[in-house]
Formats: C-alpha cells, structure tokens, sequence
C-alpha cells in the first residue's frame, strides 16, 4: 500500500533536506497537510523565492539579496582586515560573536584532494585579487579545524608568506574537527581575540 502521490512527493522532497530519514519525513508530510491553507501558500512561495532572490556578494560571496552585501558597503567595517570563512553559516558564527568589524570571505568550501575539489573550485583566486589593495594589512584564516580546512588554511598561508599582509590562525580553543556554525559565541569571541600570526 503506497501513500497517495502527492503525499510521496513531498516525502520526498523533505528526505533530500539533511539528517531527515524517511519516518521524519512521513511525519512533516503529515503535519504540512494539517498547516492552514495559508501557512502552506508562505511555505511555499519561501521556497520557491529562496534562489530568485538571492545572489552571491561579488567581493566577498555572501549569499544575500544586493550585488554588493551590506557588510561590504558598510563604511563604518574595517576594511584592512578581512576573515576567511568556509561558509554563510561560519560568517553567521563569526558576525554573531559581535566582536569582529572587519570584512569577510566567504570560500564556499574547502580544498579536498579525497572529493576532488581543488583550489579553482573555491572562491580562492578572488580572495588572492583582494589581497593585492594595499588597505588589506591582515587576513584572518577562520576555516574549520577539520583536516581539510587547516589542509585549506595552510594552502592560503603559502600563497600570501611572502606579502606585506599579517595572515593570523583563530586560536584552537575551538576543538579539533568541529564546525565553526556550531561554536558557542564566547569561545568564539575568544578564539578571535586570541588569534595567532602565522
Ligand atoms: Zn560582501
């Protein structure tokens, strides 16, 4: 006995959503039936507007709604300093610790010879070009403390070693292997404040 399609369908979409298995999903299909008309029509239209509206900064790649972000617009930022991150979630982090007044990249992944992402596959060429304005006099290395994003950390300290620009490591009171998305924001802050010159 199968569930009626439409009812397959939407378990099937919720399933492609991360750490949903197939009950949860059986189970939000049901609960989204019982959602006012009105909640599904929000529900939807936010969906089907999610990648229409949205497009990456063109300086630093944050997902957003303006060509420029309104952290890179935003004149009152420090400009000399910017922190690398792997993700939009990982800036989140950082944004969320309220301590930091620089600008940000966003790399959109990291380099991963076992997945076959490669340098070229991140948004590594442009963090190179920014780094050439001379404003830029330090560039903070906020990757994940996974292999491969201290793998992506060293790659980028080798590239900028023989520039003027001070390349400084969050300190490691993050430990090994978790995602910056999911650090409290007082170590955080304090892996910030603490960070250490390359
Ligand atoms: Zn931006």
């Amino acid at each position: 006995m199968q569930y009626p399609k439409p009812i397959l369908d939407l378990i099937s979409s919720y399933m492609k959503l991360p750490g949903i298995g197939k009950k949860t999903a059986v189970r939000m299909a049901f609960h989204t039936l019982t959602m006012k008309d009105k909640d599904i029509e929000e529900f939807s239209k936010a969906l089907a507007n999610l990648k229409k509206d949205l497009c990456p900064c063109s300086i630093c790649h944050r997902i957003n709604e303006h060509e420029v972000c309104n952290i890179c617009s935003d004149k009152d930022r420090n400009e000399s300093i910017i922190c690398v991150v792997e993700s939009d979630q990982d800036l989140m982090a950082m944004e969320n610790t309220e301590q930091f007044f620089g600008h940000y990249h966003v790399l959109g992944g990291v380099i991963s010879p076992m997945n076959g992402i490669g340098p070229n596959d991140i948004n590594l060429r442009s963090l190179l070009e920014r780094a050439k304005d001379p404003k830029v006099k330090e560039i903070i290395l906020a990757t994940n403390s996974t292999p491969e994003g201290e793998g992506t950390a060293s790659f980028i300290l080798r590239i900028l070693q023989n520039t003027d620009i001070k390349v400084t490591r969050i300190a490691q009171g993050i430990s090994f292997g978790s995602d910056l998305e999911f650090v409290d924001e007082m170590t955080l802050a304090r892996a910030l404040s603490a960070r250490v010159e390359l």
